[in-house]
């Protein structure tokens, strides 16, 4: 059985205070024991030194919400997977649906930054999704298939080992509308086929989370499915009471 993770995106929220008190929270709650579930938080980038400071040595792993496909040089505003490194994080959000949506983001360039962030030592976190009017048109296979395909025709087969990917379905992240289980796995069980005909050990291995809406009182039935590995959580993640409930969910 493969170990569950549960990652917080605080997407563009926060204060240095704010999270001073958050992650102190996450961190206390930890303490008490939050049995076999692993759990990371990624963070806007200018807190990866105040994660880097608080978290040392806490069972809480940090990383960014995004990562450019260059290594260095004349890009300027990009953050590059190196730097990443550097400030400690284990994990990067590539291709969230915002990025996808508001930056114009390819499936292409998502597997570009999928590769800079393995190459760097990091850990992907690949989110997949379907819009609303994609799930209506019955798209659902084959948006989230094509969006996985990019990545898994990018890297090598070593590499599909050590990503993670996030079912986010579009319609259901920050709306307070869940997929059902059942309809999370579905896709997740799609995707996890998908992997296995490309590596039969990247099936095995790597973690397939569930995100859009994932709460306390919906986390337990939506990782009890036999392909929801943990959970990608937005608005939860920003209250720690709420985040350490889905982890002890998980
Ligand atoms: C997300 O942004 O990745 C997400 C899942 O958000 P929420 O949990 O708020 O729907």
């Amino acid at each position: 059985m493969r170990p569950k993770l549960v990652v917080g995106n605080w997407k563009m929220n926060g204060s240095r205070a704010n999270n001073a008190t958050l992650l102190a929270g996450i961190v206390e709650g930890l303490g008490q024991g939050n049995g076999k579930a692993s759990a990371a938080v990624c963070v806007p980038a200018p807190y990866l030194h105040q994660c880097a400071d608080a978290l040392a040595g806490a069972p809480l792993a940090w990383g960014a919400q995004d990562v450019s496909v260059h290594a260095s040089g004349a890009y300027t505003g990009e953050v590059a997977a190196a730097m990443l490194a550097d400030f400690g994080c284990r994990y990067v959000i590539v291709g969230h649906s915002e990025r996808r949506a508001y930056h114009g983001e390819s499936d292409e360039l998502v597997a570009q930054k999928a590769l800079a962030a393995l190459n760097a030592g990091l850990t992907p976190i690949v989110c997949v999704g379907e819009t609303l009017a994609q799930r209506e048109a019955e798209q659902t296979n084959a948006v989230v298939g094509k969006q996985m395909a990019a990545v898994l025709e990018l890297l090598d087969e070593g590499m599909v080992e050590r990503i993670v990917v996030a079912y986010e379905p579009v319609w259901a992240i920050g709306t307070g509308k869940t997929a059902t289980p059942a309809m999370a796995q579905e896709v997740h069980a799609q995707l996890r086929s998908q992997l296995r005909a490309r590596s039969a050990a990247a099936a095995d291995k790597v973690a397939i989370l569930y995100g859009g809406s994932m709460k306390p009182d919906n986390a337990v039935e939506l990782l009890a499915q036999a392909d929801i590995d943990g959970g990608l959580i937005g608005g939860a993640a920003l209250k720690a009471a709420d985040f350490l409930a889905i982890i002890q969910a998980a």
